[in-house]
């Protein structure tokens, strides 16, 4: 193992390769502190030729390697395991945007940029980086891609899989494959590219990208409409797509029990609209006109909404500051259920169509086998998406409570999702966490695929062994 490290050395400054327990711990520990892993070290390349030449060195001597973003992952996906064999590879230092292309309407950068930083800068040129969610602080454009991550604008412009034109990526063999194009077309055989999206670091280290930008829109308006059930917020959802159509971009359902834990922990997120209602819907409208021409459309889409019985209140943000507020509310939620304690995480798609059942039949059914059990359930209902979360209830000790029962309620509601066609990772991945689940409700046939695909690209299985699938 030393003549690795020294090998390293001669690709890296010592520096940037962090061997000492305390400099690795940052790394070596997953978001919700789920899985902590050890590592024999965390490196820190700057340069695609620099990650393809510790690929190759790895290769060559068999090591295991894990790809890093910014470590925002619900899934365990960048966490190595736990036999100290395994190095770290993070891309942080990777950071720079190489280009803005404003005839092309893109943006090559590479895989360290943090979302956030993305987005202001397409902003300084004018342009709208859509790719929108809660880590955007400290998740990065690499980790976006491995993932497919989704957000809160995939209603209007796609997961980042959608955002995607082109990208260099360095293969188990440690070649670089240089796929930075700009092309809107190209139907040259196999696509590539989407090969290696949302493939969780387990086919290639992504080292670049080209993405696409689209045009800030003038105005938006944001606001709160209460419903009292899933079928009523469903047909609000259906009557914004059918008169606001593309100027549609975000639909986000809260339940009344998501939106009291919010208080529970950050009263100052407490619901703007009277009465507690059972739905909570945050709807956004962008608009390219004028701000008159929103304004005007969202109020008439609200009574008509109203006329229909739709809806039984709202609140319309009278600014910029109050819509961020209404947003922050709906992100806030992920970080309240971290404060109450360790919960079970389901990010599932539901056709539109089946969602009601699979909401009441599958309440029903925990609620019956584990009384006092709470079911946290928000999402992006614009795309069918729950974030279908289940709290202990109140009197339990959570971990025990977990570990006994988990198995059972993940088994639970896979078979639901299986029942109604939908999707056990909507967007945040499979990683380790899924690893069986994959394998269980994937099918078969695909499953093999997948597990062929892994064999062809990664023969040696160095790049993130036994995440998403295991050969
Ligand atoms: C508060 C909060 C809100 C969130 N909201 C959303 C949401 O709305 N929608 C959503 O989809 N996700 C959400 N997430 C999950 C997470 O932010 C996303 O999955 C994000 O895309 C991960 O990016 P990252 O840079 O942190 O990747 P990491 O966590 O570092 O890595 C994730 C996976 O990608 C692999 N990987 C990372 N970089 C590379 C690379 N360059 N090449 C190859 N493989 C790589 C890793 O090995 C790992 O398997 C949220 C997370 C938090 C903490």
């Amino acid at each position: 193992m030393n003549s690795i490290l020294s090998q390293l050395n001669q690709i890296l400054e010592q520096k940037y390769i962090l061997i000492e327990e305390e400099d690795k711990a940052p790394y070596l520990t997953d978001w919700r502190k789920r899985y902590t892993g050890k590592a024999l070290a965390v490196v820190l390349p700057r340069t695609t030729q620099e990650v393809a030449k510790i690929v190759q060195l790895c290769a060559a001597n068999q090591i295991a390697l894990v790809p890093q973003g910014g470590n925002t992952g619900f899934c365990g996906g960048a966490t190595p395991d736990d036999s100290g064999e395994q190095i770290v590879l993070n891309l942080k230092r990777m950071n720079t945007i190489r280009e803005i292309d404003v005839a092309n309407q893109t943006i090559t950068l590479e895989a360290g940029c943090i979302l956030q930083t993305v987005q202001e800068k397409a902003a300084e040129q004018d342009f709208l980086f859509p790719l929108s969610l809660g880590a955007e602080g400290s998740c990065m454009i690499g980790g976006n891609l491995a993932t497919n991550a989704g957000g809160t604008n995939v209603l209007r412009y796609g997961n980042t899989r959608d955002l995607c034109l082109g990208l260099e990526v360095v293969t188990a063999k440690g070649e670089i494959w240089n796929g930075l194009k700009g092309l809107r077309k190209d139907n040259t055989g196999y696509d590539l590219r989407d090969l290696f999206i949302g493939s969780e670091g387990t086919l290639g280290i992504i080292t670049a990208a080209v993405m696409k930008l689209y045009p800030l829109p003038i105005s938006q308006w944001t606001t709160l409409v209460a419903t009292d059930s899933i079928a009523s917020t469903i047909a609000l959802l259906n009557l914004f797509q059918k008169r606001a159509t593309s100027l549609l971009t975000g639909f986000e359902m809260m339940t009344q029990e998501s939106l009291a834990l919010n208080e529970k922990h950050f009263p100052r997120m407490a619901n703007p609209l009277k009465g507690n209602p059972p739905y909570t819907v945050l709807i956004e409208l962008s608009d390219h006109e004028s701000e008159a021409h929103v304004r005007q459309l969202l109020e008439t889409i609200l009574e008509e909404a109203f006329g229909a019985g739709l809806m039984t209140d709202a609140v319309i943000a009278n600014n910029l500051a109050q819509a961020k507020t209404f947003w922050h509310m709906r992100e806030h939620i992920t970080l309240a259920q971290a404060e109450e304690g360790a919960n079970l995480k389901h990010d599932i798609t539901i056709p539109l169509s089946a969602l009601e059942s699979f909401i009441q039949e599958t309440d029903a059914l925990i609620k019956a086998q584990y009384p006092g059990i709470r079911i946290i359930n928000f999402g992006h209902l614009g795309d069918g998406n729950l974030h279908y979360n289940i709290a202990p209830p109140l009197d339990a000790d959570h971990q025990a409570f977990n570990a006994a029962h988990e198995k059972p309620i993940y088994e639970l509601i896979y078979s639901q999702v299986e029942r109604c066609h939908g999707s056990i990772s909507a967007e945040h991945g499979v990683g380790q966490l899924k690893l069986e689940g994959l394998r269980a409700h994937k099918g078969p046939v695909a499953h093999d695929i997948m597990k062929a695909l892994k064999t062809a690209l990664d023969p040696q299985n160095i790049l993130n062994p036994h995440k998403v699938v295991s050969i």
